[in-house]
């Protein structure tokens, strides 16, 4: 996963979870966070940086364009427990020519502006602070 990408799939993260909380499907950060494996404090800044204004719909009483957007924004939510356990290898450059297979870190949840998901592992500087300019300055064995 590209730095781009690993920002646009946080940027849909994000976006799904604001619908979810503006139509009151959960009523609380703290409990869309739990249902889908989510850093509390990341859905508490998504909420705080709205308006905060929900607009409820009654759930009993969906209209056929509801229930898509709301099928959508889970099932886009729900993708992110998969990606946490299936995320791209590191690939540094081991000595010896070999690859590191280590699963790329997540990032604090301070740092998921830039993406919840770090480009190298935590042994690769996955949790730095700064990007990694050149992904794929490979020549550099670390
Ligand atoms: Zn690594």
């Amino acid at each position: 996963m590209t730095p781009e990408e690993s920002r646009d799939f946080t940027a849909r993260l994000e976006q799904a979870a604001i619908l979810l909380l503006e139509l009151e499907i959960y009523r609380k950060p703290d409990d869309l966070a739990r249902r889908f494996g989510l850093p509390k404090p990341v859905v508490r800044y998504w909420w705080r940086h709205t308006d905060e204004k929900t607009r409820p719909v009654d759930q009993s009483q969906l209209s056929p364009r509801e229930v898509k957007v709301i099928r959508k924004a889970t099932q886009t939510l729900e993708g992110w427990e998969k990606i946490k356990r299936y995320r791209p290898p590191c690939g540094a450059k081991l000595p010896g020519g070999k690859r590191c297979k280590r699963s790329v870190a997540i990032r604090p949840p301070e740092a998921w502006g830039m993406g919840a998901l770090a480009t190298r592992c935590r042994l690769h500087g996955g949790l730095s602070k700064r990007l990694i300019k050149k992904l794929n300055n490979d020549d550099e064995v670390m």
